[in-house]
């Protein structure tokens, strides 16, 4: 017998499986609002000017080798990162409680901050992860992986299109002492509904008061609000008032370098020796999973980092991105509420965050956008924000206005 005959066949990726669906439409006013990368206003993958600079340089540097990364990464990449994602000024980076680690992007940080946690976090019962509802669909896989149940606590108000700010702190609340809880750090994936400054404070407030551990993952920063600074904000935050925590950081969308795999996690800790011991078993971790992470990304990256006018070039870069994005919310929002008059309220088009937009289509209506309009988006009514552009997004706009009507 055929010793694997009882490996169930696994279904195909969704997001995936609508890319394909999207490539082999014939019909030329096809749209794909799934895949969750950016596009310039051709449709066409865009690789940031500073990146070719940085590439460019790499080249021509002689130093180079292929030798080995050491085990957590390259020094001026991780540090750089941390100062990034945390702030030059961080309490934690001057008091050297942070721990840095070059990982295979935001998933790779996501992997390697559960089986941390896995390994060595008290969870007081069994390990669970707190996960907004909905969330990225990979974190359930993730946790899963190393053992660690995940758990959903209320995020996104279908009946508001927006935060159910009651529903989640009352699972903060209700939640046993000690919880972890996975928040996404800025432009919430797949809702773009992020909290407010203020009810950040709050739910800080009740992290602190029920010792919650804070799982941050940041895959969107200078993304949301075009604004590195401003992203960054509430893991500052958290940082500054002691909230335990850890973050994962990702360059694949805000430096457009996707498949070089760029990433980093970052644990703080309460004290200098606390982070010592951390650091040293995040390297065995590690080591047992990838030995070294990938040099070329990494060195882009921290070129970027650390030459002052290349940092001011990528601000500009990412600028030009979001900016974009910006643009097609307004213009969307334009065409819904003035040139198609479209019934409902749209104000959600241009409250929410990044990449991302939640249109509160139903199922059945996000259906009829794939199979009548050729508008490919996820049935959650998720749309790719970075998938409209200046030739597309009126026959969008006039696609929903049929399919809502
Ligand atoms: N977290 C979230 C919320 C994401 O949306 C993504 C990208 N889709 C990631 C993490 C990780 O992406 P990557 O591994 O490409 O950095």
């Amino acid at each position: 017998a055929e010793l694997w005959q009882d490996v169930p066949l696994a279904p195909p990726d969704s997001i995936f499986k609508l890319t394909a669906a999207y490539k082999v439409d014939p019909y030329p006013k096809k749209v794909n609002l799934g895949v969750g990368a950016y596009r310039d206003d051709d449709s066409k993958p865009w690789v940031l000017p500073v990146v070719k600079k940085a590439t460019a340089k790499l080249l021509n540097d002689d130093t180079l080798d292929h030798e080995y990364l050491p085990i957590l990464g390259l020094p001026e990449y991780t540090v750089a990162a941390a100062k990034l994602i945390l702030g030059p000024e961080s309490p934690a980076l001057k008091e050297e409680r942070a721990v840095s680690v070059q990982t295979i992007s935001g998933t790779g940080a996501n992997h390697l901050g559960a089986l941390f946690l896995a390994r060595f976090y008290k969870f007081n019962g069994p390990a669970r992860i707190y996960l907004s509802n909905p969330t990225w669909a990979n974190h359930r896989a993730i946790f899963r992986n190393v053992g660690i149940e995940p758990a959903e606590y209320p995020y996104y108000d279908p009946k508001t299109i927006g935060l159910d700010f009651d529903g989640f702190i009352g699972s903060l609340k209700d939640a046993p002492s000690r919880s972890a809880f996975l928040l996404h750090a800025c432009a919430h994936n797949p809702t773009g509904v992020d909290p407010t400054p203020e009810q950040w404070d709050a739910i800080a407030d009740v992290m602190l008061e029920k010792q919650h551990y804070a799982f941050f993952d940041c895959a969107y920063q200078g993304f949301a609000s075009g604004d590195l600074d401003k992203d960054a904000w509430a893991v500052r935050r958290f940082v500054d008032r002691g909230v335990a925590l850890l973050v994962c950081q990702s360059f694949a969308k805000n430096a457009g370098l996707y498949g070089e795999r760029v990433g980093a996690l970052h644990v703080v800790s309460g004290d200098k020796s606390t982070a010592e011991r951390v650091r040293s078993q995040l390297s065995v971790l590690q080591r047992s999973e990838i030995s070294n992470p990938p040099a070329h990304g990494a060195r882009l990256v921290s070129l970027i980092l650390n030459d002052p006018t290349l940092f001011a070039e990528w601000k500009q870069d990412i600028q030009t991105m979001s900016g974009r994005i910006i643009a097609m919310r307004k213009e969307l929002y334009r065409l819904l509420t003035e040139e198609y008059k479209t019934p409902g309220n749209w104000d959600h088009i241009l409250n929410q965050i990044g990449m991302f937009s939640f249109t509160g289509l139903n199922p059945e209506q996000a259906k009829a956008m794939v199979e009548r309009a050729h508008v490919y988006m996820t049935g959650n009514g998720r749309i790719s924000m970075a998938g409209l552009n200046s030739h597309n997004v009126s026959y969008f706009a006039e696609s929903l206005d049929k399919v809502v009507r």
